[in-house]
């Protein structure tokens, strides 16, 4: 955006919404650990790890704004509101997001919202949950041959789920469907795509804690899918990932926990 030195804004700080990853702090981008390293005020969601929010500089402000330990999580115009008032006063603004900021984070709103207050805005992109948890169980979301769509949906009936071509084309066999926020309705989704034509013997896994040391992993079919992880009762934030490729899931040999050294030199 031009820089107009006429006009008040010469204070006016940015806003950049930032994809934190899955958690790990060696998950996130250069680009957006710089980030983080240089806000002077953070705002951020409830999946946000402490490892994370640790590389923040000591002096910047730290605003959680999504639930925790039984505190309702902010409304969003509270947010939008917030992140115009910290840009305003001249500050470096970062609103970090778990995952990537583009996949059901409201980035969309947000930057509409602060592009139209005259705020400059940057999205930085982050490591979704789909893609931490394929390569952490070592499957591919798309395979030649196997799997050629990688369709990422939300299964939240709140929110309208799939429209009735959406789930006609995640029952193509040769779809990955990726499905978000949908742990309590894994029997409704399984439904419809059965229902749609896909073989209840499809390969079907949940993965709870993508990307971090401790996530687990329940692998099953679309038919039984529902049952498993009922049985396994998740407690942290779960995707489904349903086609042929979670037949080719296997649990990892060890955990890769730390931040690499160049990733460490890079900070110093
Ligand atoms: N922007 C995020 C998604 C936010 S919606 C991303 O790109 O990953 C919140 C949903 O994302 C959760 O209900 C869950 O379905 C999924 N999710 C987020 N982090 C996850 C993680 N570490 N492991 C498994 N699922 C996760």
């Amino acid at each position: 955006m031009p820089h107009d030195i006429e006009a008040q804004d010469t204070r006016t700080g940015r806003v950049r919404l930032v994809g934190a990853g899955p958690g790990p702090a060696d998950l996130l981008t250069v680009r957006a650990l710089r980030a983080v390293e240089t806000a002077q005020a953070l705002l951020y969601d409830a999946l946000i790890s402490p490892e994370v929010l640790a590389l923040a500089p000591a002096a910047c402000v730290k605003i959680q704004t999504g639930k925790r330990a039984g505190r309702a999580s902010m409304a969003q115009t509270t947010i939008n509101r917030l992140m115009l008032r910290l840009a305003r006063r001249g500050l470096d603004v970062v609103r970090l997001k778990g995952g990537d900021p583009s996949v059901f984070g409201r980035v969309g709103e947000e930057r509409a919202f602060l592009e139209a207050h005259g705020i400059e805005t940057e999205v930085v992109p982050g490591v979704t949950a789909a893609c931490a948890a394929a390569a952490q169980f070592g499957f591919p979301l798309t395979h030649r041959g196997e799997a050629r769509r990688l369709l990422i949906a939300t299964a939240t009936v709140s929110s309208g789920a799939l429209a009735d071509e959406g789930w006609a084309a995640a029952a193509d066999p040769q779809t990955t469907l990726a499905l978000y926020m949908g742990r309590d309705q894994i029997a409704a989704a399984a439904e419809r795509l059965t229902g749609q034509g896909r073989s209840p013997a499809t390969p079907a896994i949940a993965v709870e804690n993508a990307g971090h040391p401790g996530a687990r992993a329940i692998a099953s079919t679309l038919g039984g899918l529902a049952e498993a992880v009922a049985a396994a009762g998740p407690t942290g934030p779960v995707v489904l990932l349903i086609g042929e490729v979670a037949a080719r899931a296997a649990v990892p040999s060890a955990a890769r926990d730390r931040i690499p050294a160049a990733l460490k030199s890079l900070r110093s």
